[in-house]
């Protein structure tokens, strides 16, 4: 009989989280299994907790670290609706101008990658706006859901681009 290693709880159930088998503790909800999988339990978990899209999250939480750098607002899209995903922030302090231009030097460097082409939109609304979001050069009416679902998976590449250049030499603080 497995038990929990956490509060050694018997109440430990197999179950099935994208394909993935772990182990949960009916009782402290401790998860244990292969690491990768657990790895992505916490990070959904994570993310419910902020309610934040999985797939927006690690670019969500990436893009925060940056100084000068809020997230107000975002979302994973919507295949259904045809809605894009986006991360919409507000910038304050002079540092997040350097920051806005390592965020668009490193969307620059991963755009060769051949994924979705990401930019930075700027609006006004009660104060500055900053959105990034996909460029598509046609009519939202034209656009499937296919696409919208393979714009949201380009966000973790994008989170991971941008996780990886953040530690970069060419990265100023
Ligand atoms: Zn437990």
């Amino acid at each position: 009989m497995r038990e929990c290693d956490e509060c050694g709880s018997s109440n430990v159930s197999a179950v099935s989280i994208e394909g993935m088998a772990i182990w949960q503790c009916g009782l402290c909800d401790a998860i244990a299994g292969d690491d990768a999988a657990v790895a992505r339990v916490l990070l959904i978990r994570e993310a419910q907790e902020r309610g934040i899209h999985v797939a927006a999250y690690p670019l969500v939480v990436a893009l925060d670290r940056i100084e000068g750098f809020k997230v107000v607002a975002c979302g994973a899209g919507d295949p259904e609706q045809i809605s894009w995903p986006f991360v919409q922030m507000s910038l304050s302090g002079p540092s997040a101008l350097v920051g806005l231009e390592n965020l668009t030097k490193s969307l620059a460097l991963s755009a060769h990658e051949g994924g979705v082409h990401w930019v930075v939109e700027v609006e006004i609304q009660t104060r500055m706006l900053f959105t990034l979001k996909p460029r598509f050069h046609r009519d939202m009416k034209r656009i499937s859901s296919q696409e919208v679902l393979a714009v949201r998976k380009d966000l973790e590449r994008l989170g991971a681009n941008l996780e990886r250049d953040m530690a970069l030499s060419w990265w100023r603080g």
